[in-house]
């Protein structure tokens, strides 16, 4: 972009919006201040952003000890700045958000067959359309999915557990809303990156994805890595087992998410007959994990395997990027703290050396699926920064 005066103007709107987000409430003062921009810059900049409808003052807060007092600036939520379906292979959840970084879950549906699922999210698109407070120009459409996708394109190169393969998104949605697509550990690295402090200190920093598959996302020095064809750090499907007969959804043998999803050791322990409490594999993990801490011994036979497989996807990942940081999420929100200290002895027992010091693991700081929801929100924030059109 060229440098002139209306250039630089758009620069500063875009700054400020960009710290407004980052911060949440601010006042002038405290803007300027972080933005180096001028008091008077900031009031015109805020002027207009009033006036468009993006900002929105508040009450007057007390800025010093002295006893001035300044009005807080917030961002509005009189419209919503994305719609995201959150699809999993059994379940797609459909949430609103809004541009301070909130997300509302809405509704769950069966995910089912390519074609029942574009059919749901059209009627929903319109549903939503009547009940919420949709702005066309300004509420991004954003898919949250389990396989390798073209962002800038929001195409799905290839989901292998629902079996997806060059998938339009654009080409069968009814909107005229933006329509943005990427993959669901890629959408919660960035979640974290914006909302965590430990992650935005770590240059790279790695989101472990665990559910009916497993997938991955990693930053690289703050940026995404997404590989020439966006399939960038797809952990789950490195092989573990390299002669293996187990074969993957992917077409090859011995992968990791064929021995360290959530879905193993949930049928081995109801390959016997028992049956653990609830509908979803989550909910079915999480009963799993729960009877485990009551002393189960059958649950503790079925969760060895997983951890084993587990914690040697753990290895590799820490031999091929080193991150300062490890978050493991997806369908759980608790498998560090079950069984951090477990994987952490067994991945301590068999990474380079040196290789683990400092570096943090914990869960994700989003509960269930919440985290490809929020980046899923980040995502179309971004764009509405980028794309900002004050005049
Ligand atoms: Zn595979």
């Amino acid at each position: 972009m060229k440098i002139n005066s209306q250039s630089m103007k758009l620069l500063n709107e875009r700054l400020i919006l960009k710290t407004l987000v980052e911060k949440g409430f601010l006042t002038r003062i405290e803007l300027s201040r972080m933005t180096g921009l001028t008091p008077s810059t900031i009031g015109r900049i805020i002027y207009d952003l009033v006036r468009i409808g993006f900002v929105e003052e508040g009450d007057q807060v007390q800025t010093s000890p002295l006893g001035r007092k300044a009005t807080s600036l917030f961002l509005t939520k009189k419209f919503c700045s994305s719609i995201v379906f959150n699809v999993g292979v059994e379940q797609t959840e459909v949430a609103i958000g809004y541009l301070d970084k909130s997300t509302k879950k809405l509704y769950k549906f069966s995910t089912g067959t390519l074609s029942n699922f574009i059919e749901h999210v059209n009627d929903f698109l319109e549903l939503i359309g009547k009940e919420q407070p949709i702005d066309p120009k300004r509420t991004s459409v954003v898919f949250a999915f389990p396989g390798i996708v073209d962002p800038q394109k929001a195409e799905i190169i290839y989901a292998p557990n629902l079996n997806w393969k060059n998938v339009k998104l654009r080409d069968l949605i009814h909107s005229q809303q933006p329509i943005f697509a990427d993959n669901e550990a890629n959408l919660s690295i960035l979640a974290e990156s914006a909302v965590s402090k430990d992650v935005k200190e770590s240059e790279n920093a790695f989101f472990l994805y665990v559910s009916q598959g497993i997938g991955g996302g990693v930053t690289i020095n703050h940026q995404i890595l997404r590989g020439e064809r966006f399939a960038g750090a797809e952990v789950g499907h490195t092989v573990v087992e390299a002669r293996s007969d187990v074969r993957c959804h992917c077409g090859n043998y011995g992968c990791l998410e064929r021995f360290a999803s959530l879905f193993l050791p949930v049928a081995e322990y109801e390959m016997n007959g028992k049956k653990l409490s609830g509908e979803t594999l989550a909910e079915k993990f999480n009963s799993l994990i729960r009877i485990n801490n009551l002393g189960d011994q059958m649950a503790r036979k079925a969760l060895k395997n997983f951890l084993y497989y587990l914690s040697i996807g753990i290895i590799n990942i820490v031999n091929t990027f080193n991150p300062k940081i490890i978050i493991i999420g997806g369908d759980s929100d608790s498998i560090w703290k079950n069984f951090g200290k477990e994987l952490h002895e067994r991945v301590s027992e068999r990474v380079m050396p040196k290789t683990l010091d400092g570096v943090i693991f914990r869960d994700t700081v989003f509960s269930g699926r919440n985290a490809s929801v929020v980046g899923g929100n980040i995502m179309a924030i971004e764009h509405t920064i980028e794309t900002l059109k004050v005049s």
